[in-house]
Formats: structure tokens, C-alpha cells, sequence
């Protein structure tokens, strides 16, 4: 059974089997700064820090943990979801009920798919679907050729800059958290972007003061941000990177 494959080794497997490989044009270097499940401090603070720097992020979220207490945060409202949405941010699937995709056969990523698009159409008709992020950064093998068809991108949480000739369906991102990045290691991220012209992608959840093991303080958020402005960099959503890098 396919289901019965690693979720390790499927993830591996697709890193590299079913590229979607596409250059990117000569030295443009930029960055998008996502945020998964979603926090409600992410559509606050992380999204008010971004637009105060002229930039828009990506919010891939699960339909299933809208406006629910969490272990670590408490999942954004449907009413921060318009808001983000009418402000020129955008709004990504991670599945409706944030499985991973290895525990997933087609017609359950189908499903899964299909729910998290009715409740966004739900709450906003002009809401479009058109980038994925994989649930725990984890990829499958056996799902990719599907969401391939599906979506534009997908996302992982494999950590580096996207150069040179990428692969659409399992971009690279790197932590944007306090447990695993200082303001040098995100700086390095940066001076990497600028000398390869490549395309970086920050990947966090919530953004507070006291963060949990997979967000990050407003302080770092805006590090980044002045970095990316130090650079002369884009802070752009997925949708506009893949829009200028002509994908
Ligand atoms: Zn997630």
C-alpha cells in the first residue's frame, strides 16, 4: 500500500522526484514571508508589522483550526481571514484538517482540498486557492503529482534560498522562529538571497512577545523586515514571486 510508505521517506522521495523545475530570471532577488495554521497574533501584529514595511505575506491555512484554541495560540478568525485578504495579503491552503500529506490517498487530499476552498468561498467568494503548503513541512512522493495539478506551488519547511533553477512543487523555506534563527542567522539568509538573486521564503507561525517553539517575537519579524529593506528586496506573497519570476 502506498499509505504504507515512511512519511520520512516519502518526504525525501520528494525532494526529488516530480519537479516542477523553473529558472528564474537573471538576479531578482526578493523575499515572501508565510505564516502556517494561522495564529491570530499573525494576522495582527505579523501582518500590521509587514504592511508598515509595504509588504504582503502568505497565510496558508487549515480550515479546521479557524478560531480555535490551540496548545500554543489561538487560530485566527474568519474575520482577520477577510481582512488579510482585502489588504492585498494572501490566503493558501495547508489542508482543511492540517493531516499530513503521506496519511493522505487521492481521494482523501481530494476531500481535504475541496472542504478547505468551500469554507473560504464561504466566507469570501473572491478568495482563490492557489499556492499549498505541505502540513508539518512534510511532503509525499504520492501526493505531489496531484497537488502539481492543483496549485501553482508547494511548500515545505526545507531551509535555504530558492535559486537558480527551482523546484515549484517543493519550495524551500527557511525558520522565521525564535528557537532556531538569531538576527545573524536570518541576515546570512538575506546576504545569500542577494548574492545568488534568489528567491527566500520565510516560513512561522505566531508572532509575540513570548513566542512559541515555532513562532517568532515581533522584534525578529522586524529585523527581517528592515533587512529586507537594507537590501532593496521585495516583500512580496507567493502568488506575486511566482507572478514575477513568470511561473
Ligand atoms: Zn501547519
Amino acid at each position: 500500500m502506498l499509505s504504507g510508505l515512511n512519511g520520512r521517506l516519502s518526504n525525501r522521495l520528494a525532494r526529488h522526484f516530480r519537479a516542477a523545475p523553473h529558472r528564474l530570471p537573471a538576479h531578482a532577488p526578493m523575499v515572501s514571508f508565510t505564516f502556517d495554521d494561522a495564529p491570530d497574533s499573525a494576522a495582527g501584529e505579523g501582518a500590521a508589522l509587514l504592511e508598515s514595511h509595504d509588504g504582503r505575506g502568505t497565510f496558508y491555512i487549515a480550515g479546521s483550526l479557524i478560531n480555535q484554541p490551540g496548545d500554543h495560540w489561538h487560530g485566527l478568525s474568519n474575520e482577520a481571514i477577510v481582512r488579510l485578504h482585502r489588504a492585498g495579503h494572501e490566503i493558501g491552503c495547508h489542508t482543511f484538517s492540517h493531516s499530513r500529506a503521506v496519511d493522505l490517498d487521492e481521494s482523501a487530499m481530494a476531500r481535504e482540498i475541496e472542504r478547505n476552498r468551500s469554507h473560504f468561498r464561504g466566507i469570501d467568494s473572491s478568495i482563490r486557492l492557489e499556492n499549498f503548503a505541505y502540513p508539518y513541512g512534510l511532503a509525499s512522493v504520492w501526493r505531489k503529482p496531484q497537488l502539481a495539478k492543483i496549485f501553482r506551488s508547494a511548500r515545505g519547511i526545507l531551509p535555504g534560498v530558492n535559486n537558480d533553477v527551482i523546484d515549484l512543487q517543493f519550495l524551500r523555506a527557511s525558520p522565521l522562529v525564535n528557537c532556531e534563527i538569531d538576527t545573524d542567522g536570518v541576515d546570512r539568509y538575506f546576504d545569500e538571497a542577494v548574492a545568488s538573486g534568489g528567491w527566500l521564503i520565510f516560513y512561522g507561525h505566531d508572532v509575540v512577545d513570548a513566542p512559541s517553539p515555532y513562532g517568532c517575537t515581533p522584534a525578529l519579524l522586524r529585523h527581517a523586515l528592515m533587512a529586507a529593506a537594507s537590501r532593496n528586496m521585495p516583500i512580496v506573497t507567493v502568488a506575486e514571486a511566482l507572478r514575477r519570476i513568470g511561473a
